[in-house]
């Protein structure tokens, strides 16, 4: 047998080397620990993502020393945020601060890359075309290893203090490792997009209508990422034949000479569609195991909090095996104070049923956990304050 790996045995194995994988190998590692790091793809494709940050997002990212790389790749920054629903339009300024410009929404092919290359210049050692297949226990059901499947077919045997799940929505260590379901939802949007060239950046800008949602989210180069989103039971309606045609015909209903000039300038790469997913917080934290991103605690991308929770979830994580090592049991106990609240949350803004004033609300106070959440990183002085 061939031996890719350098070691039998690592302080911590992760699976999945995307933003929540790359970003928790990269703490661990600063700390001192010996990480391994494997994803079945090489990691070189994009991924579905609008690429909207949140404010905890930008100042993690900050934090760990990388914005300025995601800044020098030509993502702009984005100073303010505006939610019209229907004619009321609701401009909120992002107050630089903390050596922190504004919001940012780096397309993922560059922001996965830069996480990863931290991790790999940290010391993780990083392979790809490498897939998870089972997991070893001890007597005593805590999970000490893994086996990996090569790109040979050969699978092979890695020991580990701690396994680490960033493995995504259909994780395949959480059901290894049976972690528990605490909530569950069946609610979901369907959501298509692509990219436009051209537009001046005005920040990020969320449209709300009767059931239906679109958005504008300046990304790289220039580039602006379109959005539209619905129930699912309305897709067809609006994007069976001529989709971008039906993206420009739901901006129209808010801003007829936006959707005029998206209608000129066409899109710039293919659309892409997601039909929605259902939701789930399970547990993140086992003996000799976690899961963080998606893997534990998905929602539905109506309220662009996914990256936010990976990153979130990294760090708490680090600092949890930094207090105990190998013992994770204190970071869900930290990601689970809001996680239950912004999970209904957001599925509730995912459900479209409410009228606009309702929806507001429920903006309001998801805004307000975003603000807990901030104010848990010590990052006061970076803010945004969603007006009423
Ligand atoms: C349409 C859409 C729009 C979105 N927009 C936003 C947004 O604007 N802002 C935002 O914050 N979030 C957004 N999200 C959510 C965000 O994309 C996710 O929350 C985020 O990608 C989760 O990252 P992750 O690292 O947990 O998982 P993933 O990005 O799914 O990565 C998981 C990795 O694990 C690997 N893997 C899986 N199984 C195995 C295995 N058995 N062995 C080895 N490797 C494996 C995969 O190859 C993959 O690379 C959006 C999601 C969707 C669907």
């Amino acid at each position: 047998m061939t031996r890719i790996f350098s070691r039998p045995q690592y302080d911590a194995v992760i699976i999945g080397a995307r933003c929540a994988g790359a970003a928790t190998a990269l703490l661990l590692a600063r700390a001192g620990a010996r990480v391994l790091m494997v994803d079945r793809e090489d990691g070189s494709q994009d991924t579905l993502s609008t690429h909207a940050l949140t404010r905890p997002a930008v100042s993690l990212i900050n934090d760990w020393g990388l914005l300025g790389r995601i800044t020098r790749a030509g993502t702009p920054v984005v100073r303010q945020t505006r939610f019209q629903y229907g004619d009321d339009v609701v401009d909120v300024p992002v107050q630089p601060g903390g050596g922190i410009a504004g919001l940012y929404a780096p397309r993922r092919w560059l922001l996965d890359r830069v996480l990863r290359d931290a991790a790999w210049e940290a010391g993780v050692e990083l392979h790809t075309g490498v897939t998870l297949v089972g997991v070893q226990k001890q007597l005593n059901g805590r999970v000490c290893g893994v086996s990996l499947r090569l790109k040979s077919g050969e699978v092979e045997p890695v020991s580990a203090g701690i396994v680490i799940g960033a493995d995504g929505r259909q994780s395949s260590l959480a059901g290894m490792v049976g972690a528990r379901s605490i909530m569950n939802s069946d609610t979901r949007a369907a959501c298509i997009y692509s990219y436009v060239d051209g537009l001046p950046n005005e920040g990020y800008r969320w449209f709300f209508g009767d059931r239906v949602s679109a958005g504008l989210i300046p990304t790289a180069d220039g580039a602006h990422c379109f959005f539209a989103a619905c129930d699912p039971r309305a897709m067809r309606r609006w994007f069976n034949f001529d989709a971008f045609g039906g993206m420009v015909q739901m901006l129209s209903q808010w801003d007829p000479e936006l959707a005029a000039e998206l209608a000129a300038r066409g899109p710039i790469e293919r659309l892409r569609r997601f039909a929605g997913a259902p939701g789930h917080l399970r547990d993140c934290a086992g003996p000799g195991w976690a899961l963080v991103g998606d893997a534990g605690y998905f929602k539905d991308p109506a309220t662009a909090h996914g990256i936010t929770d990976a990153f979130l979830d990294a760090q708490r994580l680090a600092d949890a095996l930094s207090e105990t090592p190998g013992e994770a049991a204190a970071y869900q106990t930290a990601r689970d104070r809001l996680a239950p609240h912004m999970f209904t949350l957001t599925q509730q803004i995912a459900s479209y049923d409410w009228d606009l004033a309702q929806l507001k609300q429920l903006h309001m106070a998801f805004n307000a956990c975003l603000k807990q959440e901030q104010s848990e990183l010590g990052h006061c002085a970076f803010s945004q304050t969603l007006a009423a």
